[in-house]
C-alpha cells in the first residue's frame, strides 16, 4: 500500500465536504454486554498456540505467481472447508512479464444476498535481495480472518435471533493476491487482485439475488492490513463508516475496562483519531464502485514496513490477541450473533 498526504487544495476541499456531506448508512449494531458472552468471545476463544500454528505457514515468501504463493493458497483453502469457496484466477502484465494471480473468496452462506466483506492480501512483496516474509503485511491480517472464521463458526451456524434485522447478512472473506507492486507503486503495478475482482463483480449478478450485482451485494468492505507489531495503531479513515469504527473503539475500551483483554499490551489498538492522509490499498477499486469501506490499517505504518525485519520475531502476540478479541466482539455485534446463548459454549 502507499500513503499520500493531500497537498492538493481541491482534494482537501473534497475531503472537507465528504466529511460533512456523507450520511451514515443506518446500521443496527447489537451491543453485547453479558459477562458470560464477553468471556466466551475473548478469553475462552483465545488460543495463541492454535493461532501460531495456523499463522506459521503464512509467514513465508509468497510473491504472486510463485510456488510459495500457491502453497499459501492451499493453506487458506484448507481452513475454510465449511465455507463456500471460489477462486478467481487470471493473468496480468507486471514489470517482470505476465504473472498468474488468484483471489480466494469464501462465503459463509451464499444464499444470503447482503455481504459483510472482510479482506486481506496474502501475497508478499517481491524483494530482489533478501528473504521478505511480510509478517504484518499481511500474514497476520489473513491469519486473524482465518481464526475469526473458525472461532465464530458455531455462532454463525446458529445465526441471529429470528426476525433480527441481521438475518439477511452473511460474512464473505476475500484473500486478495497481488496487492504489492513488483517495482514502484503505480496504477498498473499494484492491487492486481482487487482491481480484477471489483471490475468483474461490477458486472456479475449476485448468486443469491440476480437483480443485484456482486458489488451491490456488499454492505461494507472491511480491509485489514499492517497489523501485528507492537506499534500497530489504527485511526478512522472513512467518515461514511464512522459508526463501525467507533464500535471498535468502544469495544476495545469496554473489554479493557472489564479485564477481557490480555493486559499485556497497553494499547490502544484503535486510537479514536481521524486520519488526514490517504492510503492507496485494496479497498480503492471497491470504494470507486461506491462500496462503503472500513480500513483497519496501522497509520503511521509500522516501523518494520517493507523491511526484512517484518518477520515472526517482530510480532507482538499480545497485541494480535487483543486485536482478535476486539474483532470477534465487533463481528458478533455487527451480525447480531448470540454468544450469550449456551448453544456453542462448552463451559
Ligand atoms: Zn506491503
Amino acid at each position: 500500500m502507499k500513503a499520500f498526504i493531500p497537498f492538493d487544495l481541491l482534494f482537501l476541499l473534497c475531503l472537507a465536504t465528504s466529511a460533512l456531506g456523507i450520511e451514515n448508512k443506518k446500521r443496527s449494531l447489537r451491543w453485547i454486554t453479558k459477562d458470560a458472552a464477553l468471556s466466551y468471545l475473548t478469553r475462552d476463544m483465545s488460543n495463541l498456540e492454535e493461532f501460531k500454528a495456523l499463522l506459521r505457514p503464512l509467514v513465508v515468501e509468497r510473491v504472486s505467481g510463485t510456488a510459495g504463493n500457491k502453497a499459501v493458497q492451499e493453506h487458506i483453502k484448507s481452513y475454510l472447508s465449511n465455507w463456500h469457496v471460489e477462486t478467481d484466477t487470471f493473468n496480468d502484465t507486471t514489470p517482470y512479464g505476465v504473472k498468474e494471480f488468484t483471489n480466494i473468496i469464501a462465503t459463509f452462506d451464499p444464499s444470503k444476498s447482503t455481504k459483510i466483506v472482510l479482506a486481506c492480501h496474502f501475497d508478499s512483496k517481491y524483494f530482489p535481495r533478501g528473504k521478505f516474509v511480510a509478517a504484518s503485511d499481511s500474514a497476520v491480517p489473513c491469519g486473524v480472518l482465518l481464526e475469526t472464521a473458525r472461532q465464530l463458526q458455531c455462532l454463525l451456524e446458529k445465526g441471529p435471533k429470528e426476525k433480527s434485522s441481521a438475518s439477511d447478512l452473511t460474512l464473505q472473506l476475500l484473500f486478495l493476491d497481488g496487492e504489492e507492486a513488483f517495482k514502484d507503486w503505480t496504477a498498473t503495478d499494484s492491487i492486481y487482485g482487487s482491481r480484477h475482482l471489483a471490475k468483474r463483480w461490477a458486472a456479475e449478478p449476485d448468486p443469491a439475488n440476480s437483480s443485484l450485482t456482486r458489488i451491490k451485494s456488499i454492505r461494507e468492505f472491511i480491509l485489514l492490513d499492517l497489523i501485528g507489531t507492537s506499534d500497530t495503531t489504527i485511526p478512522q479513515h472513512f467518515t461514511s463508516t464512522s459508526e463501525l469504527y467507533e464500535n471498535l473503539v468502544k469495544a476495545e475500551n469496554y473489554l479493557r475496562s472489564k479485564g477481557y483483554l490480555t493486559g499485556k499490551h497497553l494499547g490502544p489498538v484503535f486510537n479514536g483519531q481521524k486520519s488526514w492522509g490517504g492510503i492507496e490499498d485494496d479497498h480503492m477499486p471497491f470504494l470507486n464502485q461506491g462500496v462503503d469501506v472500513v480500513h483497519l490499517i496501522s497509520s503511521p505504518f509500522p516501523s518494520v514496513w517493507h523491511q526484512l525485519t517484518d518477520d515472526w520475531d517482530h510480532l507482538d502476540f499480545n497485541l494480535i490477541d487483543d486485536f482478535s478479541r476486539i474483532f470477534r466482539l465487533f463481528i458478533s455485534n455487527l451480525l447480531h450473533l448470540q454468544p450469550e446463548s449456551r448453544g456453542c459454549r462448552k463451559k
